[in-house]
């Protein structure tokens, strides 16, 4: 955590000489250009103070300093139509409350940071093509450098009340609470990412007639199963897999970097897996299975066709793999 701040720090200090010396022009908005990275320099400056001060590091009001720069940024960056990440509108949002939520993980501020630094490298290039605006790639310049700033300074805030805060806690907002897998906020973001190794196969699993293992057995039994099957999906996958809870008995496997027979493969190990969960009853578990691997293809796309593949394998019959590459369903 301490590298990841001080080269934050670093890239900000480095990007902010960016527009001081591209204002040595006439320009006009010279004044206005050297007032945003002053502004935001010292945002960073009485940051890292903070971070030197252990005393003040939960200050809240600092916090909500922080929250108010970024979400400026946030609206300048929307007023001139620049395309944003899910990870960039996430950090330079408000951060939650106390008690309320939980700041992202660092890799979302390496995401952000990512892109602002795309941003800030090639400003025109941001704006959308339609946008008819000729940019004044200046001003861009600026803001793109103060957001790193106010990324910065949200970064050590955050950091800061981390070191504070309760890391169960913090965990929680990116974990379910049943079954420890990464929730579907955490997918959400992952998906997002632009650093999964590509190309990313994606695995969909549904509970075969869970409501009824509920009104047989009680939902503490079903909470029990539940917690089970995340389980097995755990044992089950490879090391760089990633299994989430999608929804209530919905589970969503993200499998970066794994081609077409390697996600078959995973499928295949968890329906059978599956089948080795004894009910109560002595009855044994099902489960649904679609599969998706789309070369080229984004990933939320592939999570889209993973799950029309899951649909056709409950409407097939159920316990049962259906694979998206095969049947085409890409194109229903
Ligand atoms: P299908 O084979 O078509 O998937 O049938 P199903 O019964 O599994 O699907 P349905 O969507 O009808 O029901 C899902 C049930 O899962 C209903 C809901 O009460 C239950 N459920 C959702 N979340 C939880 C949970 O956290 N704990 C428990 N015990 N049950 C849950
Ligand atoms: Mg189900
Ligand atoms: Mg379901």
């Amino acid at each position: 955590m301490k590298t990841f701040r001080f080269a934050l720090l670093a890239t900000v200090l480095a990007v902010v000489a960016v527009p001081s010396t591209a204002s040595a022009g006439p320009d006009e908005s010279d004044d206005a250009v050297r007032e945003l990275a002053d502004d935001a320099a010292e945002l960073v400056a009485e940051e890292q103070a903070l971070l030197d001060d252990d005393a003040a590091a939960t200050s809240t009001a600092r916090l909500r300093v922080v929250d108010g720069t970024g979400a400026m940024v946030l609206e300048q960056f929307d007023e001139m139509g620049i395309q944003l990440t899910a990870a960039t509108r996430a950090v330079l949002s408000p951060l939650p409350v106390d008690g309320e939520g939980f700041a992202p993980p660092a890799q979302v501020y390496d995401a952000a940071l990512d892109d602002l630094m795309r941003i800030s490298a090639t400003p025109t290039a941001a704006l959308p093509s339609d946008s008819g605006s000729n940019g004044p790639a200046l001003g861009l310049l600026a803001v793109a450098a103060m957001s790193l700033l106010v990324l910065g300074a949200a970064a050590l805030g955050n950091s800061l009340r981390r070191r504070e805060s309760d890391d169960e806690l913090a965990a929680m907002a990116w974990s379910d609470g049943l079954t420890g897998l990464a929730n579907r906020r955490r997918l959400d973001l992952d998906i997002a990412a632009p650093d999964l190794k590509a190309p990313v196969a994606v695995i969909m699993v549904d509970v075969d007639h869970f409501k009824s293992v509920n009104d047989r057995f009680g939902h503490q039994e079903g909470d029990e199963v539940l917690r089970r099957v995340a389980a097995m999906l755990s044992a089950h996958v490879r090391y760089d897999d990633v299994v989430y809870r999608y929804g209530g008995e919905e589970f969503c496997i993200l499998l970066p970097g794994a081609n077409h027979d390697d996600a078959l493969g995973v499928a295949d190990r968890v329906l059978l897996a599956a089948r080795t969960i004894v009910l109560p009853d002595e009855t044994n578990l099902t489960i649904s299975v679609g599969v998706a691997s789309i070369p080229g293809a984004d990933v939320a796309t592939t999570v889209e066709t993973a799950d029309k593949a899951l649909i056709a394998a409950k409407t097939g019959g159920r316990d049962r793999i259906v694979d998206a590459t095969s049947t085409e369903l890409e194109l229903a």
